[in-house]
């Protein structure tokens, strides 16, 4: 729901400038739909997940090992 903080109103979607902007002060609102007001960010992976990833791999290989060596 589209939020005027200056007039302190709601507005309906389909009340507002097609610019997304309040109808009294014409002031951008937020949650309007087709408005975007953050950037989009990728959200990247952290590298250290990658290396708690690969410790548990080689973790896990090296007990697969472990476990066929003593089977001899
Ligand atoms: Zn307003």
């Amino acid at each position: 729901m589209p939020w005027c903080e200056p007039c302190e109103k709601n507005w309906t979607p389909t009340s507002v400038g097609t610019d997304g902007a309040c109808p009294d002060c014409g002031v951008p609102l937020e949650g309007t739909p087709g408005v975007r007001h953050e950037t989009q960010e990728i959200p990247a992976t952290p590298w250290h997940f990658w290396v708690g990833v690969v410790a548990a791999g080689a973790y896990l290989l090296w007990r697969a090992v472990e476990g066929m060596l003593l089977l001899f």
